[in-house]
């Protein structure tokens, strides 16, 4: 076990946040809880919060090396990342290439129908008002961001969405739509936050479409935590199984 001073800052669905003796830098520490249907379905799940701690760590390393600025530090434990601290946007940017979701709740399109372009969206992050999507005209009104900042932010989001893609790709792996929150960091850059998991992305095997990621949670089936094994075993290399133990969490 590492150990780092700590104070708790803030507590959210699956992740519990941590001030450090570094005003610069938080510790993010990954719970086993998983939500989902707003908040009304609720569970522990012993691992989760390691797995995803993992595969978010190796997904920021990996768009660190594709020249994204990413929070990622450091993973200090299993299930805690070291990461700089940065003021969150409360938006949650949502990219999609593939029809999933809520988006065929919502809209007619054909289940599984392709994107392209890939489909851009802002949600408010914001549980008293449920969420809500909202437009560049509401985000600039409520003074959540400028117009700048949003180009700004469409530009990584479209980076990331090609980063990840490929990466996923060559391991058999199709990124259907995923979630993105970013922050200023001190210099007043944004920088991308949080978490990307199967929590956070819909992950479909490239061949049978079977998924790899909270649906499985969300449609009450079983097996989840073993899914999010599989996708630790899938982008992680033998070295870093090695290292994290992986097969003994
Ligand atoms: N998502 C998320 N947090 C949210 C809402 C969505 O991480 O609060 C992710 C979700 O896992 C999926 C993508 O964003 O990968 C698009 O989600 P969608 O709008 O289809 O909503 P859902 O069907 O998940 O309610």
């Amino acid at each position: 076990m590492n150990e780092i001073k700590r104070e708790l800052l803030y507590k959210g669905k699956a992740k519990d946040v941590y001030k450090t003796d570094n005003d610069d830098e938080v510790l993010i520490k990954f719970r086993d809880d998983i939500t989902a249907l707003d908040g009304g379905k609720k569970d522990t799940l012993s691992k989760k919060g390691a797995y995803n701690a993992l595969i978010s760590s190796k997904l920021f390393s990996v768009l660190e090396d594709n020249g994204v600025d990413t929070q990622f530090l450091n993973l200090v434990n299993v299930d805690e990342m070291l990461t700089k601290s940065l003021d969150m946007i409360p938006l949650e940017v949502i990219c999609r290439n593939i029809a999933a979701g809520s988006l065929l709740k919502k809209y007619p399109f054909e289940k599984n129908q392709e994107l392209v372009p890939p489909i851009i969206q802002f949600d408010y992050k914001n549980d008293e008002f449920h969420d809500p999507m909202l437009n560049d005209s509401i985000i600039i009104a409520l003074g959540i961001a400028t117009q700048d900042d949003l180009d700004n932010i469409r530009t990584i989001t479209l980076k990331i969405n090609e980063v990840l893609s490929n990466f996923l790709k060559e391991r058999g792996l199709l990124l259907v739509d995923f979630k993105l929150e970013f922050g200023f960091d001190k210099d007043s850059n944004i920088v991308l936050g949080d978490e990307i998991s199967p929590d956070t992305t819909r992950l479909w095997d490239a061949d049978t479409l079977d998924n790899f990621d909270k649906d499985i949670y969300r449609k009450g089936e079983d097996g989840v935590v073993d899914a999010y094994k599989k996708v630790v075993n899938i982008v992680l290399t033998s070295e870093e199984k090695d290292k994290w133990n992986v097969d003994n969490i």
